[in-house]
């Protein structure tokens, strides 16, 4: 059963913009993506050495899928994962430093050059997609759980269960590509953007379908 959530207006304003970027400023999104997806990897590492229990940090890596037939882009983690309630935390308010820069700016000045400024942290998936599908599994849990957004004013969670549950532990996030953007469902662009903005990302980044 689907849940649904209203964003933080700061989001909503937020994302009004981000939805009307520079085509310019697009290749941000890719960068805050595998920046998130890294911070989650050195998360799980964090806390498998501090935790007994847990299995062990290595095969952390970052998978990046561009899908032309489906018209997706999706960057993949096996980090920390997220439950329910971290989805609406933060996925849903904004508490997060880069972002509320960013939303501070906005008070007065051109948007296009903040998004070059400022970090703009998750909601910049939205310059890319109409609609942010995260598909997640905590490594606390062995629920799964889908946050939906067409990048208005609400978000939807619902659990994932059965054949529908993500496997592993970690983070998926599909955009789902709109058509002003459908060049990052193309495997060079991609592996062009990720050269440019992730080459000093400190894990394995793994570029599907680039070499096909
Ligand atoms: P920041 O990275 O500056 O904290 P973001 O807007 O980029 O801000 O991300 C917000 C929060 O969402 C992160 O702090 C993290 O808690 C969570 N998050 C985003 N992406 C992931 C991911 N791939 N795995 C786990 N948590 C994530
Ligand atoms: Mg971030």
């Amino acid at each position: 059963m689907a849940e649904t959530h209203a964003f933080q207006s700061d989001i909503a304003k937020l994302l009004r913009l981000l939805s009307q970027s520079l085509y310019q400023n697009r290749e941000v999104a890719v960068r805050e993506l595998v920046s998130n997806a890294s911070d989650a990897l050195d998360k799980y590492r964090l806390l498998s050495l501090r935790e007994e229990g847990l299995p062990a940090s290595d095969g952390l890596q970052i998978t990046v899928t561009p899908d032309a037939a489906a018209n997706t882009l999706t960057i993949a983690d096996n980090g920390v994962g997220m439950t329910h309630d971290d989805l609406i935390e933060n996925l849903g308010t904004i508490a997060r430093s880069g972002t509320e820069g960013f939303s501070k700016g906005l008070e007065g000045a051109d948007a296009n050059s903040l998004i070059g400024q400022f970090g703009v942290g998750f909601y910049a998936a939205f310059m890319l997609a109409e609609t942010v599908e995260v598909r997640t599994r905590s490594y606390t849990e062995q629920a799964g759980w889908r946050w939906t957004s067409a990048g208005t004013g609400s978000f939807t969670i619902d659990e994932l269960s059965g054949d529908a549950a993500p496997p592993e532990r970690g983070t998926e996030v599909v955009l789902h590509l709109r058509d002003d953007a459908k060049d990052f469902a193309d495997p060079q662009r991609v592996e062009y953007v990720l050269k440019k903005y992730s080459s000093f990302v400190p894990h394995p980044i793994h570029l599907a379908g680039a070499d096909g």
